[in-house]
This record gives C-alpha cells, structure tokens and sequence, in this order.
C-alpha cells in the first residue's frame, strides 16, 4: 500500500467538484495529500451561444486553471454531457484510476438529484469503487486492488432531495483561493445567469455556523458508512 495519502473526486461535469468540494480538496492537498478530480464530462452543453465544441475546450481551460488553484489533478473522461449513462464501460475507466491512484477517501455526487448526469456519475463511483476493491474483476491494467475508501457525497445545489449533511470540514482558511477557482469558470462568475458562488457561498456559512467556525463543507455519506465501533461510548 502506497503511504502517501489520496482523496479522488467524482464530478459529472467540470465546475461540480470544484464549486462543491474545492476548499475541501485544497485543504487536504496543503496538508499533504495528493487530490485528484475525474471530469466525467466537461459540461459542454451548458452554454446557450457556443456550440459543444467551444464551450468544452473553454471549460476544459477553465477546470484547468481552477484545479491549479485547489492544487488538484484533473481528469478528464471522453464522455458526452447530457448522455452520461450509469455503465460498467465507464465504470471501469473510473476503477483503473482507482486502482493507480489508491484514494482513501473519494467524494462522489449524492444521489438525490435532479440531473441526470449526477445521478448516473454517483452510481458510477460506487460501482468503480466496487470493481476497483475486488481483485477478481480484471480491468486489464496491472495495478493492485484499490484500498478500502470512505466515501463522502459532496453538497452541490443539484443534489439537494435527501441531502442530510453529516461530515463538515472547517474551511474557513481556503474560502480566498476557492472564490478563485470559481472565478476561474464564466459560469462561477456569474455569467451564465445562475448566482452560483452566492448559493454555495450561503451554504458553507451556514454549515460554519452549524459547526462553530467561519466556513464548512458538508458532505453526506451512505447509511453504511455511519457504523461506528467503539470501545467506550
Ligand atoms: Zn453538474
């Protein structure tokens, strides 16, 4: 087992995770960790004037930038924004990068979301992480089997049915550098119409309160992950 320390992303589209989980994967990255986010889309079809080709190279650029602000590696997967469908194909590209980067801990969409693209990218990284973990499915790659991960759903305001925040990081030291990962994006800007750093901007103020400091990320995770073993209550 490698004994550096990884924490991977799954965003569907580029902009997710860094406008969900930025200041989270920037803080772990000044700590010492390697971060990574895997771009399943670039998110091309979002805008209303450029055409996919366009859009996608300016948001390739744009999560480019971004990522070198959040000192995160960035991943991009070939897949189409709008079409991104829950398949083993693509499950298995997520698994290899599993594999090679051995996260300990991933963060992934949650699963109540009105984009389909999110609802499909949340299954995806719970099945990578299923192929990823057991030696007997051979993604054709000589890696060893992933290590066991803790996985954490980001808040993303597509993501809100169910989403019961569970585990907050203080990020109240990261929040400059995370405005300029949005800035990094039109969209983060304000361009594209939706107010997206005022919506996510209120909710780590308001998760800051709830945990007693200036700014928090939230993150829910499965039933699953809430067993806790301990030897004194
Ligand atoms: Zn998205």
């Amino acid at each position: 087992m490698p004994d550096r320390r990884c924490i991977v992303a799954v965003a569907a589209h580029a902009a997710d995770m860094e406008f969900a989980a930025g200041a989270t994967l920037l803080k772990h990255a000044l700590g010492g960790w390697e971060a990574h986010i895997i771009q399943l889309t670039l998110g091309e079809k979002g805008h209303p004037r450029l055409s996919t080709e366009e859009y996608g190279a300016q948001k390739r650029r744009e999560a480019e930038a971004a990522c070198e602000v959040l000192r995160v590696r960035p991943h991009f997967l070939p897949y189409a924004d709008g079409e991104l469908a829950a398949t083993d194909e693509v499950a298995r590209e997520i698994a290899v990068l599993f594999r090679r980067l051995q996260p300990e801990a991933i963060i992934a969409h949650w699963r109540g979301s009105i984009h389909g693209d999110h609802l499909a990218a949340h299954h995806l990284a719970r099945r990578a992480f299923f192929m990823a973990t057991n030696p007997h499915f051979d993604l054709g790659v000589d890696l060893p089997r992933a290590r066991w991960a803790r996985t954490y759903c980001a808040d993303n305001w597509e993501d809100a049915e169910g989403f019961e925040p569970y585990s907050y990081v203080d990020i109240s030291q990261q929040v400059a550098d995370w405005k300029r990962a949005f800035d990094s994006f039109a969209i983060g800007r304000g361009e594209g119409g939706y107010p997206y750093w005022d919506w996510y901007e209120a909710r780590t103020r308001l998760h800051g309160i709830r945990i007693g400091v200036r700014h928090a990320q939230a993150f829910a995770v499965e039933e699953r992950e809430k067993l806790q073993i301990r030897t004194e209550l």
